[in-house]
């Protein structure tokens, strides 16, 4: 009994009854590792690469960019390390790209979009990924950031084929992406829902405007279908799908979350422990049934409450 207390503590995460969800850490850099494995991480979820590319002239050079990588894959020896390709454009403008003048930057060319005026830095950015690998024999997945369509999602797959990397993914992140989600698995191996924008993108409402926090909820049920039509697609693909905006921190949002068909959540570490004990306390069957008065419900405060 000591053992399983000290388990639901800092093992694998997992329901009640045995229903293995990966608990991951989101990530920077590797000085960022250290706190992921006090929190007893399974891996890193996001490994957000932007710190490298922010405030620079110029863009990082190849050499740079796979210390940077080598240094993360190197501290999560053995474990799930999912790196994001450059989230770059609206909150993260960077000066080389000369995005300067977007009337409406969180509409515009930010994120995987980029590569469509500059697919020298996609490129540049997988070779870096693919060789810094290479070097350390990492479990290393690859997912694209602000990903709309199918045509986006294969090109995607297919440039991280051509670096020689095992495993692509995309991030939902826009209500399109969402509702074809079943489609994109036909050409990935995993999703990843980045809840932060797909709140912004959802209710269109800025991520950053404390004055519409309400519609930005994570309990928002409209979110919360959202959620669900992927999770349903993964279940059906048999492919993991997986949680690493905000949302993923909530301890009580988390079985619902796993309700919808979620199979792993990434998190800041110091979420990770209240997030395990919260499914530990839940069986499938529980997580299962409140998704769906989650869904049901009439409003955030509603589902929230179903859940309470
Ligand atoms: C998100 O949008 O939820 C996400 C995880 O990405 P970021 O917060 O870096 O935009
Ligand atoms: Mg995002």
């Amino acid at each position: 009994q000591v053992a399983a207390a000290a388990s639901t503590l800092t093992g694998p995460g997992q329901t009640s009854d045995g229903y293995g969800v990966k608990l991951l850490a989101n990530v920077g850099s590797a000085k960022n590792v250290p706190s992921a494995d006090e929190a007893h991480a399974e891996g890193i979820g996001l490994f957000r690469t932007e710190l490298l590319f922010l405030d620079r002239a110029q863009e990082p050079t190849m050499d740079e960019q796979v210390a940077a990588y080598r240094d993360v894959f190197t501290a999560m020896a053995g474990r799930r390390v999912v790196i994001r390709t450059l989230d770059a454009g609206a909150d993260k403008p960077l000066p080389f790209l000369n995005q300067d003048g977007e009337p409406n930057p969180a509409l515009g060319v930010r994120g995987l979009r980029v590569a469509r005026q500059r697919p020298d830095v996609l490129t540049t950015q997988l070779a870096a990924i693919a060789e810094a690998r290479s070097q350390t024999g990492a479990d290393v997945w690859v997912m694209a950031p602000m990903v709309s369509t199918l045509a986006e999602a294969t090109g995607f797959a297919a440039a991280v084929r051509d670096a020689g990397l095992p495993k692509a993914g995309v991030m939902i992140e826009v209500p399109a992406a969402a509702l074809r989600a079943a489609d994109l698995l036909r050409v990935v191996d995993f999703l990843s829902i980045g809840t932060n924008d797909l709140s912004q993108y959802t209710f269109a409402a800025d991520r950053m405007c404390g004055d519409l926090a309400d519609l930005l909820d994570p309990w928002q049920p409209a979110l919360l279908q959202l959620i669900g039509v992927c999770g349903e697609a993964g279940r059906a693909a048999g492919k993991p799908v997986g949680v690493c905006g905000e949302a993923a921190a909530d301890p009580l949002l988390a079985p619902v979350l796993v309700g919808l068909g979620v199979t792993s959540l990434s998190m800041s570490p110091r979420a990770i422990g209240p997030v395990r004990a919260a499914l530990a306390a839940r069986t499938e069957a529980d997580c299962r049934r409140l998704a769906e008065l989650a869904v049901a419900a009439p409003d955030a405060d509603g589902a929230r409450r179903a859940s309470s």
